[in-house]
């Protein structure tokens, strides 16, 4: 009987880059040693998220080497969540990987979850950090509040410790990438469309070169993006916080009234007033902004603009 030849599964590793120059070529050569030992086919996409070092002529030249990567260039910055995104729709795998460039998510995980996503009982094989090593306290403390409070309020269970660091199925991927929002969180994405996942425990490891590009600024405001991404929560506190004062204000009008019919009208408490007066117009501020951050998303949803532009590919049918 004549051997039929199986075809192997192709596995799309998709990784984002951003000034990435050092950390880019030791990452390439790790990985690769870890996929040649695999059996399994592979594509390689980067995405240089508008790098202001020297990663796309990194690129350039590992892709001449090795032709099964294909990279792509942004004409500028979009951020990590439009770079995976590009590499999601680009990806031609029955698998897809993301991972950092930084050696954060370390290669030599990658034979182990794809072994446990080969036994077809989960769609997606995860990571998550099982200690915070190398990363301030407060760093820490304030990112064990955020996953305690959005777990709380939001249908997107997000894991604390998790990282984008992932390998799924093609009916994943579908899932995930015909989710086109323009405001993209994929920590709560992930969770959001379900699926079932195995998640694999490993140590925090340092950057091996460049610095992160996250301050604490910025991990703020991605905290209160992933928020309101997923969940209306905030918006009801504005309106329970309107409906308390409401009921507040109407006690105090009674108190007024009958204070005013039984000891005449005093004039006094300008003070308390004032405090009054301050207090609400804060927090009428305050539920404004909220509603504002909300009318914000939307506004940018309504334009329906590309999450990424292309300036510069070694693949024509990179969209
Ligand atoms: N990254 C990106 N665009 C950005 C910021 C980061 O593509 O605007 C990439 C970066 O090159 C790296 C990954 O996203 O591969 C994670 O970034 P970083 O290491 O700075 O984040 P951290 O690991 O500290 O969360
Ligand atoms: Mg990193």
């Amino acid at each position: 009987m004549a051997k039929t030849k199986t075809k192997k599964d192709l596995l799309s590793v998709i990784v984002p880059c951003f000034n990435e120059q050092e950390a880019l070529p030791i990452f390439y050569k790790e990985l690769n040693q870890v996929l040649k030992n695999m059996d399994i086919d592979h594509e390689i996409i980067l995405i240089d998220d508008g790098s202001r070092d020297e990663t796309l002529k990194v690129m350039r030249e590992l892709a001449k080497k090795d032709k099964k990567i294909r990279y792509l260039s942004f004409s500028r910055n979009f951020g990590k969540e439009a770079a995976m995104y590009a590499g999601f729709v680009n990806a031609k795998g029955d698998y897809a990987l993301t991972m950092d460039a930084d050696m954060q998510d370390p290669p030599s995980l990658l034979p182990k979850m794809y072994e446990i996503i080969k036994t077809g009982e989960y769609d997606s094989v995860a990571t998550r950090r099982v200690n915070r090593k190398g990363e301030s306290k407060v760093r820490s403390f304030f990112a064990r509040m955020f996953y305690k409070i959005i777990n709380k309020i939001s249908d997107a269970q997000i894991v604390d410790g998790a990282r984008d660091f992932r390998l799924m199925d093609r009916r994943m991927l579908d899932a995930i990438i015909s989710m086109c929002e323009y405001n993209r969180f994929s920590k709560g994405i992930f969770g959001w469309v379900g699926f079932k996942t195995y998640w694999l425990d490993f140590e925090n490891v340092e950057r091996v070169a460049g610095t992160t590009s996250w301050s604490f600024w910025g991990l703020t405001k991605y905290a209160i993006d992933g928020i309101i991404n997923f969940s209306n929560v905030p918006l009801d506190i504005a309106s329970y916080f309107g409906l308390l004062m409401t009921v507040i204000a109407f006690i105090m009008l009674i108190f007024i009234i009958v204070r005013k019919m039984i000891f005449g009208d005093p004039v006094a408490g300008w003070a308390s007033t004032m405090c009054v007066i301050i207090f609400i117009g804060g927090i009428q501020l305050f539920c404004l902004g909220i509603m504002g951050q909300y009318l914000g998303k939307t506004y940018m949803e309504t334009k329906h603009r590309q999450h990424y532009i292309i300036a510069e590919s070694n693949d024509d049918q990179m969209k």
